[in-house]
């Protein structure tokens, strides 16, 4: 059992001044793996002060100064790569190949990304030539408190330290109850790099406890949060008092929308997109929309890839998917395969249960379904889990509108050899990120979406942009 009950507040390890003790499961043998303390009011009080305190020196430092921090960071990271996979594989189960080739890198993609953009922004510029003297000032929006998931932890936690280090705000992060470990490497490796005490600022708690303290503390200037919808909305809510800037990540419905002429990769590359991360992304292309003289072969493809692909422990070698994250997560997913049957949604692959060779961990059969229709709850609802729901269209327009309606606006997907067609989808589809022919986002370009899936955008310099406030200043 691994203990890791402190708390990293005003660069230091501290002890729990109220908190209470809470087991994280390991998902692949739902044993209790780690033992961590979730924060209590003082313990959050406590984390948000040292924060205010390192504010004024922090958001009045020399760009340069923040600069030379994230490359030292950087550094770190190349020195404990292979300890944050690990701490990742273990808390949420991601296959450890997996989490040393994806999760963890994440952390050092954004990062790089980050500094380009850095040197992209003015701190202080003239407004223009029409009003002489007036200055234009981006500065630090305060302390911020922030708020991650457990499904890309590395990801999650380097798309919103990294920029608030960055803009020049000091901060308090709260990762996932269920994600504890990750966070504790990044503490370590900040630490390490020299970051001045109060900047960073780390306490472990649930959401209904550390959580909600953090949404409605009268110290914190903005609660940026990754997660569920449910969660993101409350916290809107809770914010509201005090007047936060509240920037939020949710879920997804990701539409892949096949069309007849598509390169013969590409059903293959959907599903095993949406198999990835045992479809824990919200980002997932989760409904596959494929035009009708292609749709038998493409569901006989999606089949073929759902069988072969392999489910096993986080902690084995190999490119197998891992178990869903927890109980609760796994129940969900099961409730909505069984959903999918009773509406006469066609089985193809998978279905409820465990994989036959697993008895135990939180593990889900690479499930697909075929005539899935517009409104069934597959189609409509996050599954979170390898589900993939297929569903035929006839003509573009019908594509377009199935895609489009849904709650969610994250990520959508095309696939298609038609230039000009790809040019009208790209624009005409409601989402914060159109992703088409296997191309996935360069390098700065911002993650974000639109309606229930949140209007964050985070990641390069949109993602800097967040954490700072616009002063115009004249008689400069
Ligand atoms: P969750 O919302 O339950 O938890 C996320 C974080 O919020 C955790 O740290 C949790 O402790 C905290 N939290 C929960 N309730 C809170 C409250 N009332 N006040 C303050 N904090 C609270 O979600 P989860 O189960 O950890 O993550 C899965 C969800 O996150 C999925 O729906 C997924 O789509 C979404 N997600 C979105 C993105 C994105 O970038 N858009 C990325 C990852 C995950």
């Amino acid at each position: 059992m691994i203990d890791k009950r402190s708390f990293y507040i005003g660069g230091a390890w501290v002890e729990s001044e109220d908190g209470r003790e809470h087991a994280v499961i390991d998902p692949s043998t739902e044993e209790a793996a780690v033992t961590i303390m979730l924060a209590g009011p003082r313990d959050v009080d406590k984390a948000v002060a040292s924060a205010k305190a390192a504010l004024p020196a922090w958001s009045m430092s020399d760009p340069r100064e923040r600069r030379a921090l994230v490359e030292r960071v950087l550094e770190q990271y190349q020195r404990r790569e292979k300890d944050f996979a690990q701490a990742i594989s273990q808390e949420m189960g991601a296959p450890i190949d997996f989490a040393l080739a994806s999760q963890a890198p994440s952390f050092s993609w954004h990062t790089e990304n980050f500094l380009t953009a850095f040197d992209e922004i003015e701190w202080l510029r003239p407004l223009g030539a029409q009003a002489p003297g007036t200055m234009i000032s981006m500065e630090a929006i305060g302390v911020v408190g922030l708020i991650t998931p457990w499904n890309w932890p590395a990801n999650q936690i380097a798309l919103k330290v990294i920029p608030a280090l960055l803009a020049g705000c000091t901060m308090v992060l709260k990762p996932s109850e269920q994600a504890p470990l990750s966070a504790v490497v990044v503490a370590e490796m900040l630490h390490d790099a020299g970051t001045p005490p109060g900047v960073f600022n780390m306490v472990q708690g649930d959401g209904a406890g550390a959580g909600s303290r953090l949404s409605t503390h009268p110290d914190i200037e903005m609660i940026s949060f990754t997660g569920s919808t449910r969660a993101g909305r409350a916290i809107t809510v809770a914010a509201a008092d005090t007047f936060k800037r509240v920037t939020l990540e949710l879920g997804g419905k990701g539409a892949n929308l096949v069309f007849a002429d598509a390169d013969e990769r590409a059903v293959e590359r959907g599903v095993r997109h949406l198999m990835n991360n045992a479809g824990q992304s919200c980002n997932a292309p989760s409904r596959m929309l494929v035009e009708r003289p292609i749709y038998e072969m493409a569901v006989e493809k999606a089949r073929e890839v759902a069988e072969a692909t392999r489910v096993g422990p986080a902690s084995e070698r190999g490119d197998h998917i891992g178990p869903v994250v927890n109980a609760r997560q796994w129940e969900h997913v099961q409730g909505l395969i069984q959903k999918g049957i009773e509406e006469g949604a066609r089985l193809v692959a998978g279905g409820p249960g465990r994989p036959e060779h697993l008895n135990r961990g939180f593990f889900v059969r690479p499930t697909v379904f075929a005539d899935v229709e517009p409104g069934m709850a597959i189609e409509k609802i996050e599954v979170f889990g390898p589900v993939l729901a297929m569903l035929p269209f006839d003509s573009e327009e019908e594509a377009l509108r199935i895609a489009n309606d849904t709650d969610y606006g994250l990520t959508n997907y095309v696939q298609t050899g038609n230039e000009e067609r790809r040019h009208r989808l790209a624009r005409g589809l409601r989402a914060g990120m159109v992703e088409m022919n296997g191309k996935s986002r360069g390098r700065g370009a911002p993650f974000g979406g639109t309606k229930a899936s949140g209007r964050a955008r985070e990641g390069g310099v949109w993602g800097i942009e967040e954490f700072l406030e616009v002063k115009s200043i004249s008689g400069w």
